[in-house]
């Protein structure tokens, strides 16, 4: 149960407590802490994967992200590794501890990645792909189920509920940036979006600043705000190097920095009366 640091908030309506989904020994999400998900965009080879899982690993993060089925607007943009590209999260992930989220693009490959992860991301693209909301409904494995970037916050709750219909309630909902008329940025995080969903409903909430922003300038900006406004953790891109990297070069954070951004997010955590993981 989240501890309110402001004692008027649990008097306010709709206040509702968040059901903590447990994704590991000792990692909750949407309990007293705030868990920091990172990793690149797409794993693109077992160097990269495992620089970034060691510096997680020695910042005390948990969590590893990483794309190896992946959804790209153009279809000549690089596709991910597929197979290869799971089997290189897990093994690096194993090696330092951590768990593994990735994305599971459709039901076709369903069974590999529940295999290999142990959050199943639902990407953006897919939040109304009802089959495969039905067949992550039926796995034995938390969901990640990411905001269509055209969905309402109610389109996105009747997902959920899709999900849950088939029987697993496991599901932590991420705030990813929504298509508004702004073009300045990738998308428009929907910080309101955040605190609603944590006053209104018992869904961890997690927020992903860096789809949000698609510029690793605003990255921590958006952190910051998603974190006041009530995530209880955040998904983010890192690379060692990210102009080369295969995807989302432009908004990933240079890896050197992930030490200063814990401490940055520590910081704004501490002012919510929560820790960062
Ligand atoms: C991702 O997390 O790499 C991703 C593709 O995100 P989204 O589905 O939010 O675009
Ligand atoms: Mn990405």
């Amino acid at each position: 149960m989240i501890q309110k640091t402001m004692e008027w908030a649990k008097e306010l309506p709709h206040t509702a407590h968040t059901q903590a989904v447990t994704i590991g020994q000792g990692v909750m999400v949407g309990g007293p802490t705030i868990t920091l998900m990172a990793g690149p965009c797409s794993v693109e080879n077992y160097e990269q994967t495992r620089l970034v899982a060691a510096e997680i690993a020695r910042l005390g993060g948990r969590v590893l992200r990483g794309g190896a089925y992946k959804p790209r607007t153009s279809p000549h943009s690089f596709q991910g590794l597929g197979r290869e590209g799971l089997e290189i999260l897990r093994t690096v992930a194993d090696e330092f501890g951590l768990l593994v989220i990735t994305e599971a693009l459709g039901v076709e490959n369903l069974s590999e990645v529940i295999e290999f992860t142990d959050i199943i991301q639902i990407g953006s693209r897919n939040m109304q792909h009802y089959p495969l909301l039905w067949a992550v409904g039926e796995a034995d494995k938390p969901i990640l189920l990411k905001r269509g970037f055209m969905s309402t916050i109610d389109e996105w709750l009747k997902a959920a509920e899709h999900v849950i219909s088939r029987g697993n309630d496991r599901i932590i909902l991420c705030e990813r940036g929504i298509r508004t008329f702004e073009t300045a940025t990738r998308n428009t995080l929907d910080v309101n979006a955040i605190a609603l969903i944590k006053q209104t409903t018992s869904f961890p909430i997690m927020a992903d600043p860096s789809h949000a922003t698609g510029r690793a300038d605003l990255v921590m900006a958006g952190a910051r705000a998603a974190i006041a406004a009530g995530a209880d953790g955040l998904l983010v891109e890192f690379h060692h190097n990210p102009a080369e990297a295969l995807s989302d070069g432009d908004q990933a954070l240079p890896l050197v920095t992930m030490a200063q951004f814990r401490e940055e997010a520590e910081r704004i955590g501490q002012a919510m009366g929560r820790n960062i993981i």
